[in-house]
């Protein structure tokens, strides 16, 4: 395998590190999936046709996979067919799901510990 990249998510500098398909890397800065809230340095280049970086959220790696399955609730709350009482009943059902994630450790690596005075980041391809 080879070395794992160091790289800076700012002004679309990726495009320069020369991320292939499929890649995984770390980047300098630490951002907050926009799903579960979990914490992360850790990205993949999603790759259907084109090249998009993504968050690799660690809670699609926890035993649930609770990212999916938060985000495929929270999906179905912005179809507009359904009747209130069931909007209710999901929007208290991903309160509970995100709860859950709180259990969920941060995955950061190869930038130290400074990272935990800081602000962390959205990051929306
Ligand atoms: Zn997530």
């Amino acid at each position: 395998m080879s070395e794992i990249k160091l790289v800076d998510m700012e002004d679309d500098k990726w495009r320069d590190a020369g991320l292939e398909k499929g890649e995984h890397w770390r980047t300098m800065k630490v951002y907050k999936c926009h799903i579960c809230g979990c914490l992360t340095n850790h990205f993949w280049m999603f790759s259907p046709s084109w090249r998009a970086p993504r968050v690799f959220c660690p809670g699609r790696t926890s035993k649930q996979n609770l990212h999916d399955l938060l985000q495929e609730k929270v999906d179905n709350l912005s179809e507009r067919k359904h009747p209130r009482s069931y909007l209710e009943d999901l929007k208290n059902e991903i309160e509970e799901i995100r709860k859950q994630f709180r259990d969920i450790p941060s995955d950061v690596e190869m930038i130290g510990d400074d990272w935990k005075n800081q602000q962390c980041f959205s990051y929306w391809p």
